[in-house]
């Protein structure tokens, strides 16, 4: 069987830009991703429109080029997708990645389709699937949802947004502004000062009109088929609103499941990984992280911007640790 140099797990952006830096420095390589190129993006809210520029989210020094300073989501599939195909990256999508684990001379990972061997591997799988729950009794239930979508599958019903930071400002305001009746129940004083700045006046507006319902220091008690139960501070009778649907949006943290299987230590307060700062190596010898992966509950902290550096930096320990063996 094969054994590939480096194996990355995820083609996200951060995933793409490390795969090309491999394959350009020589090194054979392979990408396994469970979904398509760019799989959280394609799951963003269909209208969504990115916070940086597009320089600060190209890759591999290929100018992307738009007709607004801020990408869309439909433009960075388009750019991410080509992108891949012009250093004809070897993907291999719709394959999950289930275990990877250190042998003596290799790594092997265990997919849903078949098992790969590889000297290094690369986990560059992001936060995005991994959203965080409220622990609440109908959080299941089949009309509570993790991620917003698009607002004309609620025109003129109930909705109720669990959340205060990015994903919920927006959320609200496209809702509101598509004839739905838009309640937020947010746990904090405020929303949260890392949402886009130029939509919390907008957001602030509205609420003070009436147009939009916010509950502060509130927490969900349960869902309903019908309805929100919540706490506010200091009442001791739970409140309700109606909802026909609900959006938790609470923001997501690293899937330290799949990092702890790999034998990656996870510290348990902030769920950040063991790696080396520098190298972006793990615990584990010869397994490294990029991307968002490495944040653990700071997601506010590694963005395409920064994310997409890490694969030079994690070639260039590959390289330089190569070399020392030669020597040896
Ligand atoms: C709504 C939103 C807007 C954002 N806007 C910006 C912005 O404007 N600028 C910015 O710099 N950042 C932004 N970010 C943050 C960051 O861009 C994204 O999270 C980005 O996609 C991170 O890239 P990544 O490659 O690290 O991870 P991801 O893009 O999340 O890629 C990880 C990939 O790994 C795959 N994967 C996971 N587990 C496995 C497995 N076991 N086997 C195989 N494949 C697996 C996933 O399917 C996914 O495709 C935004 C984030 C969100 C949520």
């Amino acid at each position: 069987m094969k054994i590939y140099d480096i194996l990355i797990v995820g083609a996200g952006p951060c995933g793409l830009a490390c795969a090309i830096e491999a394959q350009q420095k020589g090194l054979s390589c392979l990408v396994v991703e469970k979904g398509s190129i760019a799989e959280s993006i394609r799951n963003y809210p269909l209208q969504m429109r990115f916070f940086s520029t597009a320089d600060n989210i190209s890759i591999a020094e290929i100018p992307f080029a738009v007709a607004e300073a801020k990408a869309s989501r439909v433009e960075a599939l388009q750019y991410y997708r080509k992108v891949a195909e012009y250093f004809q990256l070897p993907l291999l999508l719709s394959t999950e990645v289930k275990t990877v684990k250190k042998e003596a001379a290799h790594f092997t990972i265990v997919t849903s389709n078949e098992t790969y061997l590889a000297k290094k591997v690369v986990l560059a799988v992001g936060y995005f699937n991994c959203p965080k729950k409220i622990e609440v009794k109908g959080e299941d239930l089949p009309h509570v949802k993790q991620y917003y979508d698009e607002p004309f599958a609620y025109v003129h019903t109930s909705v109720v947004i669990v959340g205060g930071g990015n994903s919920a400002v927006e959320a609200a305001l496209d809702l509101y502004r598509h004839g739905v009746k838009v309640t937020m129940i947010i746990r904090k004083q405020d929303f949260k000062p890392t949402a886009k700045y130029w939509l919390l006046p907008d957001l602030r507006n509205r609420v003070k009109e009436g147009n939009i319902a916010v509950n502060f220091e509130s927490e969900v008690a349960e869902i309903t088929d019908k309805a929100v139960f919540f706490r506010q501070k200091g009442q001791s009778t739970l409140k309700s609103v109606e909802a026909n649907t609900v959006f938790v949006l609470t923001g997501y943290t690293t899937d330290t499941s799949f990092l702890t299987a790999c034998g990656i230590k996870v510290n348990e307060n902030d769920l950040v990984p063991a790696y080396n700062t520098d190298t972006f190596e793990t615990n584990v010898e010869g397994l490294y992280l990029a991307g968002t992966a490495i944040c653990g509950i700071y997601t506010e902290k590694v963005f395409i911007e920064n994310g997409r550096h890490h694969g030079k930096a994690i070639v260039a320990d590959i390289l330089e640790k190569n070399a020392q063996k030669m020597e040896v």
